[in-house]
């Protein structure tokens, strides 16, 4: 069916999605404790005295989790989706097409029909497909972390890649970013790269342009997929 194997199914028990379950919500927790621990290099500049603050990372990703449940509460996605007429077949196991307007579910709830089907299953952190590369997490795994690696290398240098190396540099990990292309964020718009110098080597993003001096970013042919 629609589903490769070997998915990572963070976010699959719930409905909005990597977004809100394991992406955007909670990586905004991050990025702004970060741009909170970088406002203490300017300190100085506005008369402000205090040091670099201690980074409790378990903490910061408790916070994280916890405002992913907030936003479930305020959401209320099922309630929204039936006021709004849809009709929700929540937890619906794996899927199949029976034929081209008929979804079948495995968790025998039968079939569902429909003049056009529309696919939004998503896209996920994939594995690279060499030897011990089981070894290495995904960013669905981070939330589960005990603590602040004392050094990260983040393959792949898109956005996802980029605000995670910047967000961990910011707090003091040593963090490398691998990236196949010779380019950052290969496919975001060349606006986006001008936005941010179009520096090779540079790291991306308005988040994490002040973490340049912390991430060492690598090219690398060799993680080819
Ligand atoms: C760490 C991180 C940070 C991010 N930050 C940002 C950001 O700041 N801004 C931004 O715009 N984007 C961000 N993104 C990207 C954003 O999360 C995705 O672009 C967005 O979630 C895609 O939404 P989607 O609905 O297409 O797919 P998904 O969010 O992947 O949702 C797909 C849904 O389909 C379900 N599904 C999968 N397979 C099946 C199946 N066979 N049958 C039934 N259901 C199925 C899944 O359970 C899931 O609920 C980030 C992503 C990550 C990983």
């Amino acid at each position: 069916m629609i589903e490769p194997p070997g998915r990572d199914h963070h976010e699959r028990d719930r409905l909005g999605g990597v977004c809100t379950n394991d992406g955007c919500v909670p990586t905004r927790v991050l990025a702004k404790a970060a741009r909170l621990v970088r406002d203490t290099e300017q300190f100085t500049d506005f008369g402000l005295s205090g040091g670099r603050p201690l980074v409790d990372f378990r903490r910061l990703l408790d916070k994280a989790t916890a405002t992913v449940e907030r936003v479930h509460q305020m959401k209320d996605l099922p309630t929204r989706l039936q006021q709004a007429g849809v009709h929700l077949v929540a937890g619906a196991g794996r899927a199949r097409f029976a034929d081209a307007h008929t979804i079948a579910v495995d968790d025998g709830r039968g079939e569902f029909r429909a003049e056009r089907i529309i696919v939004c299953v998503g896209g996920h952190a994939r594995r690279l497909p060499f030897p011990g590369s089981e070894q290495a997490v995904t960013h669905s795994d981070i939330w589960a972390f005990e603590a602040l690696p004392a050094s990260a290398l983040v393959v792949g240098g898109s956005a996802t890649g980029c605000q995670l190396a910047s967000v961990l540099a910011a707090f003091g990990s040593q963090v490398t970013l691998l990236e196949t292309a010779d380019r950052l964020l290969g496919v975001e718009s060349a606006g986006a790269e001008l936005q941010l110098g179009g520096q090779r080597g540079r790291p991306c993003g308005p988040s994490v342009a002040d973490a340049t001096d912390r991430v060492a970013v690598a090219a690398s042919s060799d993680i080819r997929t």
